[in-house]
């Protein structure tokens, strides 16, 4: 069924706390953590806990969770005082996405070229 939790899902693992991760934030509907790998000084995800492949079938199954994913995204971006900020979502291999569970990178705390590679 649509949104249900994937055995084979790293971040589903994350949701349900089977594998630890440095998480800042939390809500009934999202968990947002720093990224294992940082890309610039602050690198943090923002994950809806129900299971989607990726942003654009999260916002058509589940659009109130997609908004609540980009507040979310914003509420961090304010904690961690980021004036200037960049959220991403990678999408299929071709684009960098690694992980198949919906997520948005929240990027701050450098200079930031455009357009990104
Ligand atoms: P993607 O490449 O856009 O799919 O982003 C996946 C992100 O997940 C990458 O930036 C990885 O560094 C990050 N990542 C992979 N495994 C973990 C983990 O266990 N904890 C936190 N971040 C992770």
């Amino acid at each position: 069924m649509t949104g249900e939790p994937q055995d084979d899902c790293l971040f589903c693992k994350i949701v349900a706390g089977h594998v630890p991760a440095n998480v800042v934030r939390e809500t009934d509907t999202t968990v947002a953590f720093r990224d294992i790998n940082p890309q610039a000084p602050t690198h943090i995800l923002v994950i809806p806990k129900v299971h989607h492949p990726d942003v654009a079938s999260l916002a058509a199954a589940e659009p109130a969770i997609a908004a609540d994913l980009l507040r979310e995204a914003g509420e961090v971006a304010s904690e961690e005082k980021l004036e200037s900020y960049r959220i991403v979502f990678n999408t299929g291999g071709g684009a960098g996405q690694t992980v198949f569970h919906a997520h948005a990178h929240l990027l701050g705390g450098r200079g930031m070229q455009w357009p990104p590679g």
